[in-house]
C-alpha cells in the first residue's frame, strides 16, 4: 500500500487528484493522510468528494473515509471502466479538476468515455474552459489521446451552474511530446462580462492594449446577460506548437484595471523567458507526459505545484523526472529518457 502525505509540497487538492489518477493508471492501492493539509480548511471539500467519487466509478474501487471534511482515504481501484458518467459537483467546483483526475486512467482505457460535469466552468485556481479546450487538450491530441469538449452552459463562482460534455477517445499509441521552440507568438485578449455592466471588460481590455501594444481587432469583449454573474479576462498567446492562455478573473472590490495590470504581469514573465510551457500547463503535463513514454519541454520557474506533482507521480511510476536550469528564467523538463 502506497502511503502519501497529503500535507507534502503544495499540500492541496492537487495531491489528491494525482494520487487516484496515478492508482487508476497503474492499479495501485494507496492511502492518503492529511489531506489538504496545507489549507486553511483542510479536507476533503465537496468538490474533492466529487473527485474521490468520479475516481471511485471509474476504477470500480473500494474507498474507505470519502465523506465530507474526511482528511484521510483509502483507495484500492479494480480496474478502468471507460463508457457512460454524469458527475453533479454540487457547488461552483471546478469541473476540470473532476476531469483532470480520471482523464489519466481513460487516456489509457479499452474503450471510449463520453462525461457530463456539472459544477464550475471559469474558476480562479483550476484550469478554466479555454485554457482545457484551446491549451490542455491539443497537446493531449498530439500525445494520442482524442478529446472532444464541449461547453453547454457556463458556470462561475460561487453561483456555479455550470456543465460540460466530454468524449475521450484513448490512445491507440501514446506519442512523446516535445516542447522546446517557442517561435513567433501572437497576443490577443478577451473579456468575458456575464451578467455584469460592459464597461468592466471594456476598461480591462484598455490596459491589455496599452501595455502588451495589442491592437483594436486584437481585443474582444463578449457579453452575456446569463448564467453569471461573472468577468473572466483572457490572454491568448499563440505559437506555433501550442496556444498558452492567461486568466485573470474579475473580483469585487479590485478594480477591473487592477485585473487586467496582474494579468499582464504574467503574460510578460512568460514572453520574457525562453518558455513555451507556462507556470500551469508545466504541472498539468506531467501525468500524461509519463504516460505517453515520456518528453521534454521548456518552461517559467517550476512552481509547488509542478514539484510536488513529480513526487507525486515518482510514487507510482518508475521514470526519471529531472527539472534543470536551461537559460534566464527558463527551466527545462525532462520527463523519460
Ligand atoms: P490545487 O491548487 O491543488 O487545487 O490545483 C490547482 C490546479 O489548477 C493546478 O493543476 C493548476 O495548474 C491549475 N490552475 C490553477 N489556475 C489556473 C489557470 N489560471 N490556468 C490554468 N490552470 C490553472
Amino acid at each position: 500500500m502506497i502511503i502519501i502525505d497529503g500535507s507534502a509540497g503544495e499540500g492541496g487538492g492537487q495531491v489528491l487528484r494525482s494520487a487516484l489518477g496515478l492508482s487508476l493508471v497503474t492499479g495501485r492501492p494507496f492511502t492518503i493522510e492529511n489531506i489538504r493539509g496545507r489549507r486553511k480548511n483542510p479536507g476533503l471539500l465537496r468538490q474533492h468528494l466529487t473527485v474521490v467519487k468520479a475516481a471511485c466509478e471509474v476504477g470500480l474501487a473500494e474507498c474507505k473515509g470519502a465523506e465530507l471534511g474526511s482528511r484521510r482515504l483509502a483507495f484500492v481501484p479494480k480496474g478502468v471502466r471507460p463508457g457512460t458518467y454524469h458527475w453533479t459537483i454540487g457547488s461552483a467546483g471546478s469541473c476540470s479538476l473532476v476531469l483532470q483526475t480520471v482523464l489519466p486512467a481513460l487516456m489509457v482505457a479499452a474503450g471510449p468515455a463520453d462525461i457530463v460535469i456539472e459544477g464550475g466552468t471559469h474558476n480562479p485556481m483550476a484550469p478554466p474552459f479555454d485554457f482545457l479546450k484551446e491549451t490542455f487538450l491539443p497537446l493531449l491530441a498530439r500525445m494520442g489521446t482524442k478529446v472532444e469538449l464541449e461547453l453547454l452552459r457556463s458556470g462561475f463562482y460561487p453561483t456555479g451552474g455550470g456543465k460540460i460534455r466530454v468524449g475521450v477517445e484513448p490512445a491507440a499509441k501514446p506519442q512523446r511530446l516535445t516542447l522546446i521552440e517557442r517561435g513567433p507568438t501572437h497576443l490577443s485578449a478577451q473579456a468575458l462580462c456575464v451578467g455584469l455592466p460592459a464597461h468592466i471588460g471594456l476598461r480591462e481590455l484598455d490596459v491589455c492594449r496599452t501595455k502588451l501594444g495589442l491592437t483594436e481587432k486584437e481585443t474582444k469583449l463578449v457579453q452575456l446577460e446569463r448564467h453569471g454573474p461573472g468577468n473572466v479576462l483572457t490572454v491568448f498567446a499563440r505559437s506555433p506548437q501550442l496556444t498558452e492562455i492567461f486568466t485573470g478573473f474579475g473580483e469585487r472590490g479590485v478594480r477591473a484595471e487592477e485585473v487586467a495590470i496582474r494579468l499582464v504581469e504574467q503574460v510578460r514573465e512568460y514572453l520574457q523567458s525562453r518558455a513555451l510551457v507556462g507556470h500551469h500547463l508545466a504541472d498539468q503535463l506531467l501525468i500524461p507526459l509519463a504516460l505517453s513514454g515520456g518528453g521534454r519541454f521548456l518552461t517559467t520557474e517550476p512552481s509547488l505545484h509542478t514539484t510536488t506533482n513529480i513526487e507525486v507521480i515518482g510514487r507510482f511510476l518508475d521514470i526519471a523526472i529531472d527539472v534543470s536550469p536551461f537559460h534566464r528564467e527558463t527551466w527545462e523538463v525532462r520527463v523519460g529518457r
